[in-house]
């Protein structure tokens, strides 16, 4: 049975009454509209901890395009069939007053890798993130969080946020699910055209090729993907691009 939790309060109360303190707890932070990429982090942790919870929030401090939040896929009926066909124990699911009892005043800024790749491009993106899996992590109180490699970015900040803030948590990267023609899969793969769709796997696969960052960019520019970002650092290849109105992001190790 999964347990929908709606506030903080509430899951402080189920830590104490249902003797949690003694269990280890594994986490998911999602935004819902779940797949099989999503599904990967979760096995995870129900495998590897006493009880799992899985959080859906569409997080509003991180989208920089009010669009992009608006248009933002929502599957609530089929995310929750997905938790209880897993056993997850809870849902935690909480609207943003909970989240930000300071509507936000006070909020994490990482200096450095924030500021290139996606950071460069989606301005305060990494702020709202990680301001949310900060508040997340300290309402939980897991022993294991799992981020999922295609997040990359993401995954490595939030680690060395855990690491600056003496967070006693373990930071899990879960590999990049991907559907069989290589696209990495994403909550807003869903909202591409079906031209667009067919397309899309073109990004993952120059990622991975022997050609250079500049070569794949004028090729991605060339069939009609606008490139933000390709560029390797430490032998992992980044990229995002806008096929329509959609923004897909990508890595890979080299
Ligand atoms: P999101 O709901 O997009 O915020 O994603 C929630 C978590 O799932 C993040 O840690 C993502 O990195 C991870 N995730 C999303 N898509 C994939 C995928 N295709 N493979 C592995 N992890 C993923």
């Amino acid at each position: 049975m999964t347990e929908i939790i709606n506030t903080v309060h509430d899951w402080r109360k189920i830590i104490n009454t249902e003797n949690l303190i003694n269990k280890n707890i594994g986490f998911v932070p999602t935004m819902g509209a779940l797949h099989s990429g999503h599904e990967s982090l979760i096995k995870k942790s129900v495998l590897e901890n006493d009880k799992t919870v899985v959080s859906i929030y569409v997080n509003p401090t991180q989208f920089n395009d009010p669009d992009d939040l608006k248009n933002y896929p929502k599957t609530f009926e089929s995310d929750f069939e997905m938790l209880k066909k897993n056993n997850v124990d809870y849902l935690f699911f909480p609207k943003y007053g909970d989240l930000y009892p300071d509507n936000y005043a006070y909020k994490v800024t990482e200096s450095n890798f924030s500021k290139i790749l996606c950071g460069a491009h989606r301005p305060n993106h990494f702020d709202g993130v990680l301001t949310v899996v900060l508040k997340l992590l300290n309402i939980i109180s897991p022993k294991r969080a799992y981020f999922g490699e295609k997040d990359f970015q993401q995954y490595t900040l939030i680690k060395e946020m855990c690491k600056a803030f003496f967070l006693d948590v373990e930071i899990i990267p879960v590999s990049t699910v991907r559907e069989n023609d290589g696209l990495a899969m994403s909550s807003r793969n869903t909202l591409l055209t079906e031209e667009d769709r067919k397309s899309a796997p073109f990004f993952s696969k120059l990622l991975k090729s022997l050609k250079s960052d500049s070569e794949i960019t004028v090729e991605l520019e060339e069939n009609g993907f606008k490139v933000d970002y390709i560029q390797t650092i430490s032998g992992r290849r980044f990229g995002a691009v806008h096929l329509g109105k959609v923004r897909l992001i990508d890595n890979v190790q080299l």
